[in-house]
């Protein structure tokens, strides 16, 4: 599969796009506390997500039955929203929100503290939001794909922390999940040369421990192999002469 390049018009729908993500991700944050349990942030994304003219992308993919993926503490990614999940004081949880409209996607994550948490929890968060930031930086026209996977391993190890490898970030557009993949590790200089009019979510997950994960029996939420912590944070991003344009950012 070719990597498909987005036109002016269709970037500016999925930021569109983009902008109900960021109000879906917003509401979460505003109602993650103690005693709320992962379903009822679901069901608050899926009414927010409707009422701003969008639907939820993740609903029904492959069979997944919730609107978001929320993803507590040792939690990588994919956990299934549930009203047994409830979260307390100290978690972390990971966001992960996608919403298509008029046939275009946008995909964001971010994980947030529940109440006030650790030292180490707050530490893993601030890296890998900033891992992020460091990868989105080195996306620029004539560029290779894997540099932006170098820096944010390059800038995790350096910090202490691991990136998972099982799990990647994706082009994005008429589908949530276009070519190319994009690791968030190994050598820079490599893969496709970034173009305007790609566009990519760029999703570091960082762990605490060391970078293996396992799947659940419940055969989608992935967790931490030794059971530390995991953090991850999501932006889409479009390829365009004048820099990255990340399309999910709050407009604050
Ligand atoms: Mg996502
Ligand atoms: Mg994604």
């Amino acid at each position: 599969m070719p990597i498909t390049l987005k036109s002016p018009n269709e970037i500016r729908q999925m930021r569109e796009v983009g902008r109900i993500v960021v109000a879906t991700l917003r509401a979460l944050r505003e109602v993650a506390a103690p005693g709320v349990t992962t379903l009822e942030l679901d069901r608050i994304a899926y009414e927010t997500v409707s009422r701003l003219g969008g639907q939820p992308a993740f609903l029904g993919y492959r069979g997944f039955p919730g609107s978001i993926c929320a993803s507590i503490n040792e939690e990588v990614v994919h956990g299934i929203p549930s009203a047994t999940r409830i979260l307390r004081e100290g978690d972390i949880v990971s966001l992960d929100f996608g919403a298509v409209a008029r046939g275009l996607y946008a995909d964001s994550a971010i994980t947030v503290g529940v109440g006030a948490i650790n030292l180490d929890a707050q530490r893993l968060l601030d890296v890998t939001q900033e891992a992020l930031r460091q990868g989105i930086n080195r996306v620029r026209v004539g560029g290779r794909l894997t540099d932006i996977g170098a820096a944010i391993e390059d800038y995790v190890l350096v910090q202490g922390f691991s990136v998972v490898r099982e799990y990647v970030g994706h082009g994005i557009g008429r589908a949530m999940h276009e070519e190319p993949q994009i690791p968030n590790y190994g050598p820079p200089g490599k893969g496709p040369v970034l173009r305007p009019g790609m566009v990519l979510a760029i999703e570091p997950m960082v762990n605490l421990g060391t970078w293996q994960t396992k799947v659940c029996p419940d055969k989608w939420t992935v967790v931490t192999a030794d059971g530390s912590l995991s953090a991850h944070f999501e932006h889409t991003v479009a390829v365009s002469s004048g820099g990255p344009q990340v399309l999910t950012l709050p407009e604050d």
